[in-house]
């Protein structure tokens, strides 16, 4: 970084995570001339979606992260810095150090944040641990100790009215450690409907019976203090009623939203909470030179790995097009693929786009129904797919 002389990209890309990388790599394959930046601080990219099947041994596989350098290649300029500064009226980003960065077009790829600050009394209850979430990557490894060695009486796992990372990791941490504990579990959303698509929502729901789980819909999580949780009873965004529960043990999912990169900055849409892209194009309405992938962007798609795979597909051929002055030709459809576990040794694959559903993208995911090889799937072959062929831009889609 010392040495850097080159001030402008032919396309910088923020955030090096699954869409980061998968665009960075398409990119390359598809013009080896261009100047390609992409610019993260991290040294080493994690798998995020192994540190669930970490905590049920639902994998052989334990690489759960790998250098940035051994995913990009060389030719691709990687600044490990942070990006602190979007400044899309100039085409430039300015970096942690001060540095200035210039762009001819611009991939946003920087994820989501968990919003646990929005539950007052998280931290403390966390700190006296009594509550924790698979979304809370300080403490998470706990979680498998309290699962394997725990005899609490009353645990609780909450959900919340907005927008989640992943909608059926909760269900699948919340099943799978029902089958191996004693404890009374009780299950609270803020929502009306627990799963964007219907047919899943219902078996969800019928396992949730099954399996005895209390369910409560309409009731957000609103603060935690001395093993009492207080869940806000909603009419549309209006409070009406208070409800205090006491737990031995609370499993938190939080609501996620764009980093305040985003948010602070002139790229954010109008509920203020994303970055603003057209959910065909990927592109930014106001600054025609700036694209997005993955979980920050306003699309309405579930926000998982896979979506954000198959958008850096979309993402790359239409910076090509904007690079070269043609008009955008990839549309994305709001395709998403989000395993879900019900019962261990069985997996569901839901996938689905803004319209339809099953939506069989990857020919060989059965959609419909539970199934032992897609549990054979989760647990031997998607590690390697996501190496291998996901941060690669190399998913068959
Ligand atoms: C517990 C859990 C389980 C999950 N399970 C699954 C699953 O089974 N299947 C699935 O498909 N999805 C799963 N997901 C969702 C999946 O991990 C995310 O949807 C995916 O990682 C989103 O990719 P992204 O590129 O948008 O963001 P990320 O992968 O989060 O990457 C964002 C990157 O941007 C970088 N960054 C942020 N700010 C800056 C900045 N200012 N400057 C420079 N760099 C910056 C970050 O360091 C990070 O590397 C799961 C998520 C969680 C939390």
């Amino acid at each position: 970084m010392d040495n850097f002389k080159i001030q402008e990209f032919d396309i910088v890309i923020i955030g090096g995570g699954a869409g980061g990388l998968a665009s960075a790599n398409r990119l390359f394959r598809k013009n080896k001339k261009l100047k390609i930046c992409l610019i993260e601080n991290e040294i080493f990219h994690k798998c995020i979606p192994q540190l669930f099947y970490s905590l049920f041994g639902t994998t052989k596989n334990n690489k759960f992260s790998m250098p940035i350098s051994k995913l990009i290649p060389k030719e691709i300029f990687w600044i490990k810095k942070a990006v602190t500064k979007i400044s899309p009226e100039n085409s430039s980003v300015l970096l942690d150090n001060l540095q200035e960065i210039k762009y001819k077009a611009l991939i946003v790829a920087v994820g989501a944040r968990h919003n646990f600050d929005l539950i007052k009394g998280y931290e403390k209850e966390r700190e006296l641990g009594r509550a924790i979430s698979i979304y809370d990557y300080q403490t998470y490894p706990n979680l498998k100790n309290i699962i394997e060695n725990s005899k609490l009486q009353d645990i609780i796992f909450t959900y919340p009215k907005g927008v989640v990372k992943c909608p059926g990791v909760t269900f699948k941490i919340l099943f799978l450690w029902k089958e191996k504990s004693n404890s009374l579990f009780h299950f609270f959303t803020g929502r009306q409907s627990i799963f964007p698509i219907p047919y899943y929502a219902n078996l969800i729901k019928k396992q949730l019976f099954t399996e005895n789980i209390n369910s409560k819909f309409n009731n957000e999580l609103i603060s935690l203090q001395d093993s009492n949780a207080t869940f806000g009873l909603f009419d549309i965004d209006q409070l009406v009623d208070k409800v205090i529960v006491d737990y031995d043990f609370i499993h938190v999912t939080p609501s996620v939203s764009a980093p305040s990169l985003i948010t602070n900055s002139t790229l954010v849409d109008s509920t203020g909470n994303w970055l603003d892209v057209d959910a065909k194009t990927l592109q930014n309405p106001r600054f025609k030179n700036v694209f997005g992938v993955g979980d920050v962007c306003s699309t309405l798609n579930t926000k998982t790995a896979t979506a954000a795979f198959y958008q850096s597909k979309i993402c790359s051929e239409n910076v090509l097009c904007f690079l070269e002055g043609k008009s955008l030709s990839s549309m994305y459809d709001g395709f998403s693929l989000c395993p879900l576990i019900l019962q261990s040794g069985k997996a569901l694959m839901a996938q689905f786009n803004y319209d339809e559903f099953p939506i069989k993208k990857l020919p060989f995911i059965q959609p419909r129904a539970e199934s032992r090889l897609n549990w054979l799937f989760i647990k031997y072959v998607y590690p390697r797919l996501y190496w291998r062929l996901g941060v690669k831009g190399r998913m068959p889609f």
